[in-house]
């Protein structure tokens, strides 16, 4: 009964979060610096941001998260952080020798102003970016936006300092899938080979926070954007985005500086999204969508039918990031269940306006928010009982005072495996999706029929 004395009362708070649903900015460019390869995110900040960003991210992925501090003390933070960044490109460049570093702001450095192209180039000047290495920054203040703005500055800022035109295109197709799984990263790519187009995938955390055990650490794991990859996005035919504030900014930016067209689509979660996205590498493609997609849209199809008793009518509370959660509310809705509390962490207008439309036809009020917390989702949810929530592990301590059913989905899941290997995206994640769904509904059945209707057979 860890929230038994959340209270059904709503006040109004405007200054106040209550177990937030977000977290901050740099933790998401961490995590975008991370899917290229080669490279070390470095925090120029105080160690304790640093710490808790990795830690994050190792807890999610449960794999290790290198990164490396400013390490910001009294000093640093009332004269500038100049002297420790230049101080720690020279130690990362001498021990760890990364092909790239992708220097992201916390708050500290972000207040006190400090400049990281000019500190850069400084850098460069001194000789302490040896030849051939990188060094790109991203500003990411924490007092605006959320981890996804964070993960959103820092795949803009590899493609505004990495990608190069040559002027001639090479038919390639930019996809940034957004902060997805490295599992859905892969489904993604799958989808994107089978349609015939050759993707490059920014960022790219498949095999990297979804390796095997060797035996061996690799500092530098083998997955990730290759540099050169990054590099090609400005010669790109094309450039499709998944997600509005994951990876619409870098898209936009490579179609104004680099007039690399660009398309800004939902992430492909559920039938019509995916549906949305194949579509789109269709067009691209030039080509008809091959018998071995149509095949695995049609067992996700097949799945909804053979199963749409047990999801008729029932009732959802969701939480998450907002580029996820519109797809899925999407996807929800379209499977006759019914959306009724909706929030993200992160703030934005957009997204209460996408959700009301997603959710007209739902005969219910629905409750959306953007920029709400755990708190008033709780509040909801006390007020107005749901079947099922989804969310990430922080929802389970609701679902436990509820009693009411959770599928772990979003970012971060701390107390469960699998999310890293087992994708949610295209027409097969579809299916572990509605997997997941359904075993939550039907074990509730199970649990709570009187025996005269515990039914073997479903
Ligand atoms: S909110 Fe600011 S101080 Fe806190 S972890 Fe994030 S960057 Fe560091």
């Amino acid at each position: 009964m860890l929230l038994r004395h959340t209270p059904t009362t709503q006040s109004q708070r405007k200054a106040l979060h209550v177990n937030p649903a977000k977290a901050c900015q740099p933790l998401g460019a961490m995590c975008a610096a991370l899917g290229i390869h080669g490279c070390l995110p470095h925090s120029h900040g105080s160690q304790g941001c640093c710490a808790y960003h990795r830690s994050a991210l190792a807890r999610h992925y449960k794999e290790p998260a290198s990164a490396s501090s400013s390490s910001f003390t009294e000093g640093a933070s009332v004269f500038g952080g100049q002297p420790n960044l230049l101080q720690a490109l020279d130690t990362i460049f001498s021990v760890y020798d990364p092909q790239v570093v992708a220097v992201h702001t916390t708050c500290l450095s972000e207040t006190i102003g400090d400049d990281l192209g000019q500190i850069t180039e400084k850098a460069r000047k001194d000789g302490k970016i040896p030849e051939g290495r990188v060094v790109f920054g991203a500003s990411t203040p924490s007092y605006s936006g959320s981890h996804m703005t964070g993960f959103a500055n820092m795949t803009k800022a590899a493609v505004a300092s990495l990608s190069e035109s040559t002027g001639r295109r090479s038919g390639r197709v930019n996809i940034l899938p957004g902060w997805v799984e490295p599992a859905d990263m892969e489904e993604i790519r799958h989808l994107a080979r089978e349609l015939g187009v050759d993707p490059i995938v920014l960022p790219d955390i498949s095999d990297v926070f979804n390796t095997p055990l060797t035996g061996e650490y690799n500092m530098f794991p083998s997955g990730g954007t290759p540099l050169d990859d990054v590099r090609a996005t400005g010669d790109a035919t094309a450039s499709l985005a998944l997600g509005e504030r994951c990876s619409a900014p870098a898209a936009r930016w490579l179609d104004a500086q680099r007039s690399v067209p660009c398309s800004v689509l939902d992430m492909p979660f559920g039938l019509k999204a995916t549906d949305r996205f194949v579509d789109t590498l269709r067009r691209i493609a030039g080509k008809p969508v091959p018998a071995s997609v149509e095949r695995e849209r049609g067992q996700l199809l097949d799945m909804i039918a053979d199963m749409h008793q047990w999801l008729y009518g029932k009732r959802v509370a969701v939480c998450g990031d907002p580029d996820q959660v519109e797809s899925l509310v999407e996807f929800l809705v379209s499977l006759d269940m019914r959306p009724v509390h909706v929030l993200t962490g992160t703030p934005g207008k957009a997204f209460t306006k996408r959700i009301r439309s997603l959710t007209s036809e739902v005969e219910e009020e629905i409750n959306v928010k953007a920029g709400g917390d755990m708190f008033l989702l709780h509040q909801w949810i006390k007020n107005r009982p749901v079947d099922l929530i989804i969310g990430n592990s922080y929802c389970k301590h609701m679902a436990r005072d509820e009693d009411i059913p959770l599928v772990r989905w979003g970012f971060p899941i701390l107390d469960r495996v699998g999310h890293q290997y087992f994708p949610t995206a295209g027409y097969r994640g579809g299916m572990r999706l509605l997997e997941k769904i359904l075993d939550a509904l039907l074990d509730r059945k199970d649990r709570d029929d009187p025996e005269e209707s515990f039914e073997l057979v479903l």
